[in-house]
């Protein structure tokens, strides 16, 4: 008989940054749905996995989350990322340094062998501190169009931007089919 393989599909995005910009509230946000209490730096690299369904497929999107500025071993960073789906390059609005340093996290990025044809987004976070924003939306915007990605801007804290946040990743995951 022709059995349908039942093997889940998984789909690997990375996200990078500098230190504090918020990739793990970023990464509970999507698969846990919660901003939690207290992060502790991110030690290595850490994955959490949430099982979506996609045009009636189930698949098992796997986020990694790593430590910023730390620099990991060179085994280590090569594991981050081999047979990387996506990317998600992420920046603080409130910390102009955070918005440079972009260059270099894609710089490390294509140095790994990254093909061009996976896609990236940039996400900007903390959009909450609206009186603090540094890196203005426009500016943000051009970066993102030079370097053919989409730009989101949302709060890994604000609840009511859960669904903003799940849509980065969702609308990520749609391009493995
Ligand atoms: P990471 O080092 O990039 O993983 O950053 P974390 O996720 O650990 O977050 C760093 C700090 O920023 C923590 O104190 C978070 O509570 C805070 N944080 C993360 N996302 C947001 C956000 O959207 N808004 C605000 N106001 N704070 C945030
Ligand atoms: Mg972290």
């Amino acid at each position: 008989s022709m059995e349908r393989s039942v093997q889940t599909r998984i789909f690997k995005i990375i996200v990078i940054g500098d230190s504090n910009v918020g990739k793990t509230c970023l990464t509970f946000r999507f698969t846990g749905g919660s901003f939690p209490d207290k992060t502790e730096a991110t030690i290595g690299v850490d994955f959490r996995e949430k099982a979506v369904e996609i045009e009636g497929e189930k698949i098992k999107v796997q986020v990694w989350d790593t430590a910023g500025q730390e620099r990991f071993r060179k085994s280590m960073v090569e594991h981050y990322y081999r047979n990387v789906h996506a990317v998600v390059f992420v920046y603080d609005v409130t910390k102009m340094a955070s918005f440079e340093n972009l260059k270099t996290w894609i710089q490390e990025c294509n140095g790994h062998h990254v093909s061009p044809s996976v896609p990236r987004v940039l996400v900007g976070n903390k959009c909450d501190l609206v009186s603090q924003i540094q890196v203005p939306s426009n500016t943000a915007l051009k970066f993102a169009d030079a370097h053919n990605m989409l730009l989101f801007e949302t709060s890994a804290k604000d609840p009511k931007e859960t669904q903003n946040v799940e849509s980065i990743f969702m609308c990520l995951a749609c391009r493995l089919k």
